[in-house]
């Protein structure tokens, strides 16, 4: 294993954004399938807002539907009617801007030599250019711009005879990030990459008549809300067939260092989801806790950033036995569609999500907790709000390292020309971001906030790329274009 360091690099910053956060769900032999998949979406709609998917399989057909837009809108009673069958997979996906993007939105699916088969994929497949370039040049066709397609044409064009040898040889060629949920018209079958740098739950439900149906989401938060129970994960290099005989597990690739994305501790991922085999608000807790130990300050209330500084202030306020405020109120509400008002209103965008509690800020000294800081602008327009509201100093706490280097294994990181820690030190950033101090919490509290043994990623907060990435060039050149 190689790794590979990078240095600030500029490049064109157009704002063509291309994201790779996503959730996936798996369900297999319920009669319900499509409205389980469907409910456990909606759970993961944080990790995607932009389109959804679901395609289901009755034994003899897949039928799919997928649309731009939030789950619960997209999915109709009478959409989900017309998706009938036993087994089904669904993607909810954080994506472009463009009349192109209806065309990425997952599940895909494709009828070959196999039969016909859909996929879903969260993560993001750092060979996925070369491949599509080999596989252009052999004569295959590509109709999106996803790295998730060249997965289907590589099981596709496979000459091996089952579909779970053809998914073996084709993972094998993957590299980078990948959870991925396939349906075939009488299987489900999943996959982890072989570092797990992204997550995948595995669960169970009973029928009323005794049988099993099985579940694979992203998060656990999704069998809460079905009542399935959680198993355990997809280990890394892991396959998992669901098919009329029953489980099978089988590693598919040798065994790799662990790389799991220790921002879906930080930040990704719900607080109420067990992830990697860990409660997230644990983690967010202890982070708190920790930054309040690294960077104590005397100060009147510790007021989280809602909804992703929450529990970490509570552990900060916990820790330093400061009193906990919540003066900072979200607006749950906010939609993509707004009237503007027609003059220009200072920090409109920030101020429909967020308002203060003036009274529980004026003239106060205010810890203001959050879990990171990208660009800084979005910091900075929350820091006036409070000094707007009256608070008489504000020390922003941030409950993870300085971010420096973008992420290539499915977190949307800006290109490192945007992200602010790439080029600035903390007390630069401090007066961009206009506080009265800032402190982020160290690399070895975060270690040690997520109980790591070896087994996360911290790439975007030390550069050090867990995969060779032989076309960072390329990489660093797409997310320059995605802005
Ligand atoms: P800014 O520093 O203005 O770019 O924004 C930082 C805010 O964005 C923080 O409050 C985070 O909660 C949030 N954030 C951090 N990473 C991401 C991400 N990958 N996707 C969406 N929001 C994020």
């Amino acid at each position: 294993m190689k790794s590979k360091t990078l240095r600030s690099r500029r490049g064109d910053r157009s704002r063509d954004k291309f994201h790779d956060e996503c959730g996936v769900v798996a369900i297999y032999g319920h009669p319900e399938a499509a409205n389980l998949a469907y409910l456990g979406l909606y759970a993961l709609q944080h990790r995607g807002q932009e389109s959804a998917g679901i395609c289901s399989s009755d034994g003899r057909a897949i039928h799919c539907h997928k649309s731009m837009g939030h789950v619960a809108d997209i999915f109709t009673p009478e959409v989900l009617g017309r998706l009938p069958g036993d087994h089904a997979i669904g993607h909810t996906r954080y994506s472009t801007a463009g009349d192109t993007v209806l065309l990425n939105a997952q599940p895909f699916s494709v009828s070959c030599n196999k039969g016909r088969i859909a996929v879903a994929h969260n993560g993001n497949i750092t060979n996925a250019a070369e491949l599509r370039r080999e596989l252009e040049r052999e004569g295959s066709i590509f109709q999106a711009s996803s790295d998730t397609e060249v997965i289907l044409h590589l099981v596709a064009r496979s000459r091996e005879r089952t579909l779970s040898g053809a998914l073996r040889e084709a993972l094998m060629q993957l590299e980078g990030a990948f959870s991925l949920v396939f349906l075939a018209e009488d299987r489900i079958l999943v996959a982890r990459d072989p570092h797990g740098f992204r997550p995948l739950a595995f669960g169970q439900m009973e029928l009323p008549d005794g049988r099993r149906a099985y579940v694979f989401a992203s998060e656990t938060c999704a069998f809460d809300l079905i009542t399935a129970v959680y198993l355990g994960d997809v280990e890394p290099g892991e396959m998992v067939i669901a098919g009329p005989e029953g489980i099978t597990r089988e590693r598919y690739a040798p065994v790799r260092p662990r790389a799991q994305c220790v921002f879906e501790h930080v930040y990704f991922s719900r607080p109420d989801s067990v992830v990697f085999g860990r409660p997230v608000e644990q983690s967010r807790e202890n982070l708190g806790r920790l930054l309040a130990r690294e960077a104590p300050v005397e100060a009147d209330v510790v007021v989280p950033v809602p909804d992703s500084g929450v529990a970490a202030a509570i552990g900060y306020a916990a820790e330093s036995k400061i009193p906990f405020r919540q003066a900072l109120i979200r607006n749950h509400y906010v939609g993509r569609t707004f009237i503007e008002p027609s003059q220009a209103i200072r920090d409109f965008g920030v101020k429909l999500k967020l308002n203060p509690v003036r009274h529980l800020l004026e003239g106060k000294r205010v810890i203001l907790v959050d879990d990171s800081i990208v660009r800084g602008t979005t910091s900075r327009k929350i820091v006036r709000m409070v000094r707007g509201a009256g608070a008489r100093e504000v020390h922003l706490r941030i409950s993870c390292p300085p971010t420096i280097s973008p992420c290539f294994y499915g977190v949307d990181t800006p290109c490192v020309a945007e992200l602010i820690a790439a080029s600035n030190g903390v007390e630069q950033i401090r007066r961009f971001v206009e506080a009265d101090s800032l402190a982020y919490l160290s690399l070895g509290a975060l270690r040690e906030a997520v109980a790591d043994r070896g087994d996360y990623c911290y790439a975007c907060y030390t550069g050090n790329y867990p995969t060779e990435l032989v076309n960072i060039e390329e990489l660093m050149a797409s997310k320059d274009r995605r802005g």
